[in-house]
């Protein structure tokens, strides 16, 4: 049997859990355990079948474990012992743990659609030999039916044409794209970006079955039309990996994710942890749990995690719901509250709204205009969300607005905010949209007419 102090069972979060460790305690052994030989960068996936062009360019180098001091076991975990506090792996080998990280993810969800199970109807797992193989598919494949139109969705359809010959449908149960993480205009802007590569949208649509003698044909849609298709693929969300943690005895709470407290340690085992898509998350605003699965807040959660083993002192202030896309070269960010969530749990909220070109003049070469929305509840003045739509800027200019709802900054404090800027790389600092949207949220904030 081996031993270690801490043996963490995962792959994005679990790297960062263990890296988190050591930093916090550099006198710790930690061990890795991870199903897949190769671990990929999951935010990449839909990049390998266009700009990356493979899955071998998109892969979380093993260097990091070594040189963070980690150790690394390929294989899968199929038991616990908790009362032994030993870990079995599927081939039998055991590992004995002080601490144990439970980061094991979460899997894609499968509809029960009759006919899903059929040849060339893929969900989006996070697996390198599986996504190789949908790869090496799709380059003989005519007609490709996405189903969901989430960020997922969105930007497979927007990578899969690339270089192909690829006539691309995505099919949306909901009025739009993206309408679960973003409002209405950016939704719209974001749609009719990925209408000009000249992939198809239907929205209001679902698939009431996969069509195919084997091998999938079509899809069939409730109104009853049939599409073309000899690729599907699914991206209708993900649901927790807790299989292992249930069988384990650990406490399940919301959407069967791993019951842990703000230390992120389980309910059930002190010296249990659980970070990542698998553990329960409550939302920063409300403290209740919430379902959204990013990684932004699983590495969060990670570091937390991995600070808090031998010592739970860093508390997780919940999650904000920060992230960002983009479609077609147009960049879209959200952090947390849209006005739509906001109105849907009965906030009251101000917005502002500002747009400016991200270079001073606008002239320079590769400028674009960028959309700032920002809103604010409506008693206290402080910022609740803001979304973005521009170039490149707004992947850190979203994360600047989760900074600031981080910190819990005011409407005030946001015209206060003195930013850096230059003519090739910002807006002006008169323009300046995200402080210019506070501005015009400090009239209706104070009721000035
Ligand atoms: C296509 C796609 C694009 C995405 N894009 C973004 C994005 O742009 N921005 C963003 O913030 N989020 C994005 N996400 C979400 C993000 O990828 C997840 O939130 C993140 O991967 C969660 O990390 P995790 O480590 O908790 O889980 P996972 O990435 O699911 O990793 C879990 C790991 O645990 C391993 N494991 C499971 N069970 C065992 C076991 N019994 N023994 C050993 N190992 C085990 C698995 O093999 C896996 O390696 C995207 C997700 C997908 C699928």
């Amino acid at each position: 049997m081996k031993n270690a102090d801490v043996v963490v069972l995962g792959g994005l979060s679990g790297i960062t859990a263990g890296i988190s460790c050591r930093r916090h305690y550099p006198g710790k052994k930690v061990i890795l355990v991870r199903k897949e030989g190769t671990v990929l960068i999951p935010c990449g996936i839909p990049y390998i079948y266009g700009t990356v062009g493979g899955p071998e360019n998109n892969v979380i180098p093993d260097g990091l474990l070594e040189n963070n001091g980690i150790e690394l076991i390929k294989g899968e975990a199929v038991d616990v012992d908790r009362t032994r506090k030993v870990v079995t792996m599927k081939d039998g080998e055991t590992i004995g743990y002080e601490k144990l990280v439970f980061a094991t993810g979460s899997v894609p969800l499968i509809p029960p659609i009759p006919g899903i199970e059929k040849q060339n109807v893929y969900p989006v797992k996070k697996e390198f030999d599986y996504l190789s193989e949908v790869q090496q598919k799709m380059n003989d494949v005519k007609e490709l039916v996405i189903i969901g139109g989430g960020f997922i969705g969105m930007e497979f359809a927007d990578e899969c044409r690339k270089g192909r010959d690829l006539n691309v449908t995505i099919v949306e149960a909901l009025p739009r794209c993206l309408q679960m993480a973003m409002d209405d205009e950016f939704c719209e802007e974001a749609q009719a970006k990925l209408a000009e590569t000249g992939v198809k949208i239907l929205v209001n649509e679902k698939v009431e079955a996969i069509l195919g003698d084997g091998k999938v044909s079509g899809v069939r849609l409730a109104d009853g039309r049939e599409l073309k298709a000899d690729m599907v693929i699914l991206g209708i969300g993900a649901v927790p990996n807790t299989e292992l943690a249930a069988r384990t005895g650990l406490e399940l709470g919301f959407k069967k994710t791993i019951k842990v407290n703000r230390y992120m340690q389980s309910y059930t085992d002190p010296d249990v942890f659980a970070c990542g898509d698998c553990a329960e998350k409550p939302s920063f605003f409300d403290g209740k749990p919430t379902g959204v699965m990013l990684a932004s807040i699983s590495t969060s959660e990670a570091r937390i995690a991995g600070a808090n083993l031998f010592s739970p002192t860093h508390q997780n202030c919940g999650a904000i719901s920060v992230f960002s896309t983009v479609i077609n070269g147009r960049a879209f960010g959200v952090a947390g509250l849209t006005e739509r969530t906001a109105t849907l749990t009965g906030t009251r909220i101000v917005t502002g709204t500002a747009e400016a070109p991200d270079t001073h003049p606008g002239g320079m070469p590769n400028s674009c205009s960028t959309k700032v929305k920002l809103m604010f509840a409506k008693d206290t003045g402080v910022l609740l969300g803001g979304s973005i739509c521009g170039g490149k800027s707004v992947g850190e200019m979203i994360n600047v607005l989760s900074a600031c709802i981080m910190h819990r900054m005011s409407a005030d404090d946001m015209v206060n905010f003195q930013m850096g800027t230059h003519p090739a790389l910002t807006a002006s600092p008169i323009m300046y949209p995200i402080v210019n949207a506070a501005c015009k949220a400090i009239i209706p904030l104070k009721g000035i007419a």
